[in-house]
């Protein structure tokens, strides 16, 4: 879609810290991280919500996801997926956040 910004990120139209990219699947990381390695994980397909996007993308963004938190190296850490205004989603372009708890020990967050 046009106006989308994460469709824009996707074509390199607007920059990002890219973290993983295939044919259907592209993982960057959030302009506005809530911890160190929140990362966005996303279709190519531009769909609003998850019920837009087809069953045979859901299993690799899944993947994806697991993958980006093990690489984070986080042993705590939150998927949240928002769909919809009043479901807190400020993008129209589904997207999973993966988003790292710092260890207790650190002090960090
Ligand atoms: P939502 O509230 O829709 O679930 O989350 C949207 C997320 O996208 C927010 O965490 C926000 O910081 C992130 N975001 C919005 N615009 C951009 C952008 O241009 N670049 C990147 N990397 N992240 C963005
Ligand atoms: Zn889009």
């Amino acid at each position: 879609m046009a106006a989308c910004i994460f469709c824009k990120i996707i074509k390199g139209e607007i920059p990002s810290f890219k973290l993983f990219e295939s044919e259907k699947v592209f993982a960057f990381l959030d302009i506005q991280p809530l911890s160190h390695g929140h990362s966005l994980i996303i279709p190519k397909h531009h769909g609003e919500k998850l019920t837009d996007i087809p069953d045979d993308q859901l299993s690799e963004i899944l993947s994806v996801t697991k993958r980006i938190a093990a690489a984070s190296g986080a042993t705590d850490y939150n998927i949240l997926q928002n769909n919809g205004r009043i479901a807190h989603q400020e993008v129209g372009h589904v997207h999973f956040h993966m988003i790292p708890k710092p260890n207790a020990e650190e002090g960090l967050g």
